[in-house]
């Protein structure tokens, strides 16, 4: 192993050669040090907006398995400081136009694309082109197509492809599957999910502006709604119904302000879910046939709070979920271990946005989906 170049090895290990079972029983130390440089993977963020300066920049400094590498910006004011604050060697800072050239780059393996939604698609393919591995922020597009098309150029060019889906990470998230799964409370009957906040200021920004935001709240924050919804029931919906409501459509004149909808279940389980750009919503609460759970907050950086029909308070040690998720992503590239956020659940989950904007053109009326297992993470 020692004489394998990070590239080599990351080849290899992309294709499956390594094998999986050899590389489970490897100690996780050694299959690190097979990176000639560090024994950590290198991560360059593109878009060095207000995510990824207080979020993911810090967690980086608080990953075991990956690192700040490199940066991609616009604004050439910006590259001075992250130089200087995260001591980045200047051939390893991009913009916009050379990006490209981030394929000679031996020192990042994966690029993490943090711009507004409607630029997802084309970085994320740019990058998964350059042979780097791709972290696309949520949600992973503005469109079904577009997710298609990030994911297919991700299969031609043999890259791993995730999500930007913090909670996936999250030791709450992960005791609430075992719920789901191991049916603690009984089966899941009722889920009610909220993810929302009050946006005021500026009103143009991006967030509010179609073109590059591709939808308003439910873009947002609803994609957390729908997440919690389908890993509290463990299961993909198979209908949805939806309705929009606005109270200041001065402020909200282009995208969603609040939108509500109904998820049917196979088994008979049905969930509501409520997002918003207008009213604070941070839930969720699975009820079942033998008591219920509930965290809240849900969906925030954390940390996350959760309680139980059993009176128990659930108290996990809290750790950046920003820091978990990147560790998780440099453990399935090296290790081949569980994707948690693939590209099929953020593409379920782009499908759920499109049926629910239909659902709402159509006054209300039901939406039958055809999902499958699809995007679906135990
Ligand atoms: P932001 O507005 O703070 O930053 C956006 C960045 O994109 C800036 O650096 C800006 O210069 C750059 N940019 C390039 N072209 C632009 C254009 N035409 N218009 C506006 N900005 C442009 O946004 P953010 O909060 O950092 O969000 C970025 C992405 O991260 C979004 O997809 C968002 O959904 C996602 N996000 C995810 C989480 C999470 O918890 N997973 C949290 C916040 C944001």
């Amino acid at each position: 192993m020692k004489q394998l170049t990070r590239r080599s090895f990351n080849g290899l290990a992309t294709k499956g050669l390594l094998g999986s079972a050899f590389l489970a029983n490897m100690p996780l130390a050694n299959a690190f040090t097979t990176n000639k440089n560090s024994k950590k993977l290198g991560v360059a963020l593109v878009g060095l907006g207000s995510y990824s300066t207080y979020q993911l920049a810090p967690s980086l400094l608080d990953t075991e398995h990956c690192y700040l590498a490199g940066i991609v910006t616009g604004t050439k004011e910006k590259e001075s400081v992250w130089q200087e604050k995260y001591n980045i060697p200047k051939e390893n800072i991009y913009n916009y136009e050379n990006f490209d050239t981030i394929a000679d780059n031996d020192s990042i393996d994966v690029i993490y694309v943090v711009l507004p939604n409607s630029m997802h698609a084309e970085f994320c393919i740019r990058a998964a082109k350059a042979g780097k591995h791709v972290i696309c922020e949520k949600p992973m597009a503005v469109s079904v197509t577009e997710c298609d098309a990030i994911m297919n150029t991700c299969n031609e060019y043999k890259v791993k492809l995730s999500v930007g889906y913090r909670m996936q990470s999250d030791p709450y998230t992960h005791e609430v599957k075992k719920y789901v799964r191991e049916k603690t409370f009984g089966d899941v009957l009722f889920v009610s999910s909220d993810a929302g906040y009050v946006s005021n200021g500026n009103p143009d920004q991006w967030r509010l502006n179609k073109k590059l935001s591709g939808g308003g709240a439910l873009m947002n924050m609803g994609v957390y709604a729908i997440q919690t919804s389908i890993y509290g029931t463990g299961q993909n919906p198979i209908s949805v119904s939806a309705q929009e409501f606005s109270t200041r459509p001065d402020y909200f004149k282009d995208t969603d302000e609040t939108i509500t909808a109904q998820f049917k279940f196979e088994n008979g389980a049905v969930a509501h879910m409520m997002t918003s750009h207008n009213a604070n919503g941070n839930r969720l609460k699975c009820h079942c046939s033998k008591g219920w759970f509930e965290l809240d907050p849900a969906h925030s950086y954390g940390p996350i709070s959760g309680r139980t029909s059993n009176g128990d308070i659930l108290k996990f040690p809290h750790k950046r979920q920003q820091a978990l998720q990147m560790d998780d992503f440099a453990k399935h590239i090296l290790l081949d271990s569980k994707n948690l956020a693939p590209g099929e659940m953020g593409k379920r989950d782009m499908i759920i946005v499109e049926a629910i904007y239909k659902s709402i053109r159509e006054g209300g009326q039901e939406q039958l989906l055809s999902l499958g297992d699809l995007g679906i993470v135990v």
